[in-house]
């Protein structure tokens, strides 16, 4: 008679409800662990798995949006979360809404009727042995993560998201942007130069910017390090410009030009499609972002990847932690997912779920572990999450920075090339779940 093989899986969230169904697809048999309702956590008000904390919606849909190629492949892959929000979908213009009640019952349901599945409504406050995915999001148990810090070192684990807006290169007017490092370092940073005048209405508009009001138990008191733009400007007219926007060593390398303020991006990924504002972390509204960013000389038409947050967020530095299979490198049984492992979104959370949950059942069977290729959306995702860069590593949602860019071609618009890319990364996902998934 065979062994049976089982594994853990910490958290019946967004993440941890894909670990457990992929893995209990697969035969393995899973403990799963939910401390709701036992034990709340401040955002959660139910005790239905995969509960939506705030929007209904996990992104928009269509062949030009990133989210969309991800929903593509997570459908193709049979993930819980996508396959229940396609059964419980409502109109939304676009995005993949759901009605949350029936849309968390159908994954409660799912994963509590499943025979290979047993769940446990508790907490866990210490790693178990054996074969773990740790899927316990931003607001994961006190206890458990002072026993993440414990395995993993105390430097590994942040609790803040203090995340600058983050650009796609192609998207920067590199006539008026120029790279220089400050003084005679190393020329890595991308430089956004402003006259008196154009900083003059730029810090007037950051003035007017409106604020997300954070929940209670999500306001931060502010380290220097990572002050707010917004609240290093209510300092006063030049403090951006004796911080973030600090000009000297600056000068324009080839016109030796000075500037009245100069604004930083510094690269974010290994290919440097995308790159963020240098200490412009930010809790303003996105919209206000947005016309913020786009008022920046070279920034007119930038392409905002990630928007600047400030909230409360638990998770690892998966670029110094995590393999691109999404264990940790070094305690090999040990599986992470959704914002703990660095990701941003609903979306983006199942789909690393998926990969986590297969991937642990993947080795209590003595299988080859899944990657999906660095084309498609989740393939761009896990490698990004293993080879970003470490200092002040942010989590990440899923866009188009992520894949390799399509050859400029004469006449393709923007659209025409997001589509390009959509085709490319869903047929080149295809294949793949084809030929190492299904097999
Ligand atoms: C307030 C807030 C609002 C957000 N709004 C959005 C949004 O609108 N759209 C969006 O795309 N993303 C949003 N996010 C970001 C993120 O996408 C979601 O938090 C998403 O639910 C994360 O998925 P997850 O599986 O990592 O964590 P979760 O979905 O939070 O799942 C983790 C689960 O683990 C359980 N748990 C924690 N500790 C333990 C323990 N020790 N033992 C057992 N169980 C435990 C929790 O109860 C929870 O059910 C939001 C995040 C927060 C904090």
């Amino acid at each position: 008679m065979g062994v049976t093989k089982n594994i853990t899986v910490i958290g019946a969230g967004m993440a941890g409800s894909d670990a457990a169904l992929a893995a209990a697809e697969l035969g393995v048999m899973v403990d799963l662990y939910e401390m709701r309702p036992k034990k709340m956590t401040p955002a959660h008000h139910t005790d239905r798995f995969a509960e939506l904390v705030c929007s209904n919606s996990l992104g928009g849909e269509g062949d030009t949006n990133a989210k969309g190629l991800l929903q593509a492949e997570m459908l193709l892959a049979g993930g819980l979360i996508m396959r229940s929000a396609q059964a419980t979908r409502i109109p939304a213009g676009g995005a993949l809404a759901v009605d949350r009640e029936q849309f968390g019952n159908l994954v409660t349901q799912t994963l509590k009727e499943h025979p290979n599945i047993k769940v446990h409504q508790e907490e866990l406050t210490d790693i178990p042995e054996g074969i773990v995915v740790i899927a316990s999001g931003p607001l994961t148990s006190e206890a458990l993560a002072t026993s993440l810090q414990k395995t993993l070192g105390t430097e590994f684990l942040g609790f803040y998201d203090a995340a600058a807006p983050v650009i796609a290169a192609d998207s920067i007017d590199m006539s008026v942007v120029y790279r220089k490092g400050r003084y005679e370092q190393a020329a890595d940073y991308l430089n956004v130069p402003f006259t008196k005048e154009q900083y003059d209405g730029w810090f007037a508009a950051l003035g007017e910017a409106r604020s997300h009001s954070p929940h209670d138990w999500e306001k931060l008191e502010f380290f220097e390090g990572c002050m707010p733009i917004e609240e290093i400007a209510r300092r006063g007219y030049d403090t951006p410009r004796f911080g973030p926007m600090k000009p000297v060593g600056l000068e324009h390398p080839e016109t030796g030009k000075r500037f009245f303020a100069v604004a930083q991006l510094r690269q974010e990924d290994v290919r440097g499609q995308m790159w963020s504002l240098v200490g412009f972390q930010t809790g303003l509204k996105w919209g206000d972002q947005k016309t913020l960013i786009q008022l920046m000389p070279g920034l007119e038409n930038a392409d905002i990847v990630r928007y600047g947050v400030m909230h409360r967020n638990t998770y690892l530095n998966a670029p110094k932690l995590l393999n691109p299979i999404l264990n940790v490198r070094e305690h090999p049984q040990l599986f992470v997912a959704g914002v703990l492992a660095g990701t941003e979104g609903y979306l983006e959370s199942s789909a690393t779920g998926w990969l986590a949950g297969s991937n642990a059942a993947r080795q209590a069977l003595g299988l080859e572990p899944l990657l999906p290729p660095e084309d498609s959306m989740l393939g761009g995702l896990v490698h990004y999450l293993s080879s970003a860069q470490s200092d002040n590593f942010q989590p990440m949602n899923a866009n188009w920075g992520l894949v390799p860019n399509i050859e400029k071609k004469k006449g393709m618009g923007k659209a025409d090339r997001r589509r390009a890319m959509y085709q490319q990364g869903l047929s080149s996902f295809k294949e793949w779940y084809e030929e190492k998934v299904k097999s």
